[in-house]
């Protein structure tokens, strides 16, 4: 996401390479490039030509009295104030109280309300640790339950649903009734949407909401719309008058507009961002981290975030040992490579770490490279898998014949899996490294 913006933001700073001073003219020259970028990321003109006043008004009024600050890099911090405040400032939390707490999902039909329904309960769950029912109320599509069906039992929320009934104001009332029975803590309401804003589908979210008065409502949308979705976020608006947004869709090709717009335009805080298909795949949206992703500089708070959902202290503990015992195997680093996977898609995740997305701009990266590494080990023996030592040139030929794969493929992840151990090994037993390895000596 955002990779031309970030692009051409970075061109937008080079008036200021070296010592170059902040002058009128090349804050000029500068600005007009910024707000080329953002018209070009799909911002509205009168949106990014504000933006640019502002940045101006404070570049031109900011005395550099730190001279360690090079007058680029305090135009960067500038630029990235000012995004963080257009889209939102601080972080925007989600209001749950009353026994249930109640959220109601809204959006069009396509914009992954249902797949956000799934996450926001797994979300709630672990992150909050309530107990979740989530229903249906799409009376129009049959498969729109079943696929909530689905995704609850995959996180582990109750469902509620009446497929005979054709009113979803009694469905989203029956719901709450019975979460209050089953001491349910929140219920969350997914509700039909249709392919563009009609007025029927208005009247029929409106008639929900007022019915049971949601604590947070919460609109779906799309980000790879850009200008379209911030036209649909203000006319949901205009008519619910919802709490916060959702965006998803941000792991694809999006220009970053929607992003970027919407608190301007509609009034209301972009709440969580979605970028994947993934149950996992979803974030708290915080401005600050994403107008340092939108910069360059990663997001490697998320990224920690990511890891320590996954992270299992038992089984960290046991792998320090076998590490230092020399004695780590293939099936340890299966373990490690399908916890990594957990974490989301490898991109997205490569992009969080700063300096990143520059150093990889270029290169094809896909969860396939996992796929051919964990091939190869799936080919070996129990033995093999357990001791790395076995390996000989038969027992690699047979791995290769086995997987699919050359011998060099083989070959080569053999030879780093070595490294790598030995590596590791060396830094399990130097007490200045093992703290680094999570260890406390
Ligand atoms: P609904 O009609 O609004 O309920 O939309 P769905 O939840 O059924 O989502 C529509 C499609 O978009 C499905 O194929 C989802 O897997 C996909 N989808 C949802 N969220 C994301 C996301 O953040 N990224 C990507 N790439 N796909 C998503």
């Amino acid at each position: 996401m955002f990779d031309n913006l970030s692009d051409r933001l970075e061109g937008a700073f080079k008036t200021f390479t070296g010592d170059n001073k902040i002058t009128e003219i090349n804050v000029a020259t500068s600005l007009k490039e910024i707000r080329r970028a953002l018209v070009a990321a799909d911002v509205n003109y009168k949106i990014a030509k504000e933006f640019t006043e502002k940045v101006k008004a404070k570049a031109l009024g900011t005395e550099n009295v730190l001279s360690a600050v090079k007058p680029g890099q305090l135009m960067v911090k500038i630029v990235q104030d000012e995004l963080t405040e257009l889209m939102g400032g601080q972080a925007a939390g989600i209001n749950i109280k009353g026994t249930p707490g109640v959220v109601l999902i809204a959006g069009l039909q396509g914009s992954g309300k249902t797949t956000f329904t799934g996450k926001l309960a797994l979300h709630l769950k672990e992150k909050r640790k309530l107990k979740v029912l989530v229903t249906a109320c799409d009376v129009y599509r049959p498969a729109a339950i079943d696929q909530l069906t689905v995704l609850a039992e995959q996180v582990g929320a109750g469902i509620y649903k009446e497929p005979e009934n054709k009113n979803p104001v009694e469905i989203a009332l029956n719901a709450i009734a019975h979460a209050q029975d089953e001491k349910y803590d929140v219920v969350i309401v997914d509700t039909a949407g249709r392919l563009s804003v009609d007025e029927k589908m208005m009247q029929e979210i409106s008639d929900v909401r007022e019915a049971i008065s949601p604590n947070e409502t919460l609109f779906v949308v799309d980000s790879m719309t850009g200008q379209d979705a911030v036209n649909t976020a203000k006319a949901f608006n205009d008519r619910i008058n919802y709490d916060g947004v959702v965006l998803t869709k941000l792991d694809g090709d999006t220009r970053g507009g929607a992003a970027l717009s919407v608190k301007y335009t509609v009034g209301k805080p972009i709440k969580f961002i979605s970028t994947g298909e993934k149950l996992n795949t979803m974030d708290v949206f915080h401005p600050e981290r994403m107008s340092q992703r939108i910069l360059g500089m990663g997001d490697i708070i998320s990224f920690v975030e990511r890891a320590q959902d996954q992270f299992d202290e038992e089984e960290a503990k046991r792998l320090e040992k076998k590490i230092k015992k020399n004695k780590f195997d293939f099936n340890d680093f299966l373990g490690q490579l399908n916890q990594l996977k957990k974490m989301g898609d490898i991109k997205s995740l490569l992009n969080m770490i700063p300096g990143m997305k520059k150093m990889m701009k270029d290169v094809e990266i896909d969860n396939s490279a996992f796929s051919k590494v964990e091939a190869i080990i799936q080919s070996m023996t129990p033995q093999e898998r357990a001791n790395p030592g076995l390996m000989s040139m038969s027992r690699k030929k047979r791995i290769a014949r086995g997987c699919g794969q050359g011998m060099d493929d083989v070959n080569r992840f053999i030879k780093q899996f070595e490294q790598m151990s030995k590596m590791m090994h060396k830094m399990s037993n130097n007490p200045a490294m093992a703290g680094m390895m999570g260890g406390k000596q």
